[in-house]
Order: structure tokens, then sequence, then C-alpha cells
């Protein structure tokens, strides 16, 4: 059910330009943790704590630690998640996720932070999966970007892309795990541990 709270944390996104996931991901997200059981989710990316909160209102055994680096986004996902009562089960983190390090184990690890450490955040973290959890990253396909068969004409966006590219083909070439892709909002892959 949308509220009027969720609305607002999605005026506030748009009002000052703050990316959180788009609606169809979200909803293929949300599944994924349904369908696969998923109790203890760890994000890296919190923005201002839309899908953080979205997760933890799955169900109320589902636990959620999220990472932030930006300090006026982390201190307005706090004030949303207390907005929602939610701060028993959503642990907010600000800091860089490539600088933490973690010890507990989850059960989905959702990399929806900085596009061009894509690659990083997976080797880094693909530790703290449990042995049947998965990974899902966000914006595969980067607005249509990394498919696209023009010439991108900034030089940052081409980079970026050819990062995404670069992370694609790592996943695609993982010997531990196998990742399938679907197209559901921006591109988003699910990565499991191979048996
Ligand atoms: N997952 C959020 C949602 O759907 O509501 C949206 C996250 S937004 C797309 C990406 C966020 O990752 C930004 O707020 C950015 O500041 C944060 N970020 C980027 N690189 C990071 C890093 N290395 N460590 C922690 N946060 C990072």
């Amino acid at each position: 059910m949308i509220t009027k709270e969720m609305r607002d944390i999605e005026k506030y996104a748009e009002e000052y330009n703050v990316p959180i996931m788009d609606k169809k991901g979200l909803l293929f997200l949300l599944n994924q943790i349904k369908r696969n059981n998923v109790k203890n989710i760890l994000e890296l990316g919190t923005a201002i704590g839309y899908t953080a909160i979205n997760m933890a209102l799955l169900d109320d055994d589902v636990k959620v630690t999220s990472i932030e680096r930006d300090s006026n986004r982390y201190f307005e996902a706090l004030k949303n998640v207390k907005n929602f009562k939610l701060e028993r089960r959503i642990n907010l983190v600000l800091g860089d996720a490539l600088d933490i390090n973690l010890e507990d184990k989850y059960d989905l690890i959702f990399i929806d932070a900085a596009k061009g450490q894509y690659t990083k955040f997976f080797e880094k973290y693909c530790n703290n999966l449990n042995e049947n959890g998965i990974i899902i990253t966000d914006n595969m396909s980067f607005h249509g970007l990394v498919d696209a068969k023009d010439v991108i004409p900034s030089k940052n966006l081409r980079q970026l892309v050819k990062k995404i590219k670069n992370y694609i083909m790592f996943l695609k070439k993982h010997n531990e795990f196998e990742t399938k892709f679907y197209k559901a909002g921006d591109g988003i892959a699910v990565s499991r541990r191979i048996k």
C-alpha cells in the first residue's frame, strides 16, 4: 500500500534530485525477497531510505542494514526510518561502503551505490553472503545507455557505461556465481553462488 509518508519520500527525491529505485525495479526486488524467503538484507547506497523502508515493510522479520556515504542523505534517511517506526529493523550506517568492514552474513546484498565501483562492491561483499543468498545489482542498463548504438557525447558518461559493461562481463565470467539479467526497471542482475 502506498501511504502519504511514502509519497512524501518520493516527492522529496524528485524535488532534491535524489536517485531512488524506479517502481518496476522495486517491485521486482520485493518479489525476489518474497520468493527467496530473504530475512537479512545489506543495501549499499541508502540515499534517503526509500528502498530500505519498502523492503522492511514487506515482513516484520525482514532486517536491513544500509550504508550511505553522503551525510545529508543519511540524516534524511534516519528521519524517514523513524517516521515509519522502523528503527529496530533498519540499521543505517554512515560511511563509504568500500571502507566499512562488516562481519555479518546476509541473505540478500543489494548493490545500488556508485556505478563505477560495482565490481569492487561485489568482490568485497560477496564474503558477507549466506550460502544460499543472492546479490542483486540495479542499473544494469543505465537508462538504456549500456545497449545504446549511438556514441555517448559525454566523456564521463562514456567511462561510466564502460565500467558497467565491464561489470556485466565480470559477472558473466565469474566462476563462483551464476548471474541472470532482467529487463525490469533500469535492468537488474541477480547473482547466486554455483553449488
Ligand atoms: N538504494 C536507494 C533507493 O533505491 O532508495 C538509492 C541509492 S542511490 C541510487 C545511490 C546512493 O549511493 C547515493 O545516495 C550515493 O551517495 C550512495 N553511494 C555511492 N557510492 C557509495 C559508497 N561507496 N558508499 C556508500 N554510499 C555510496
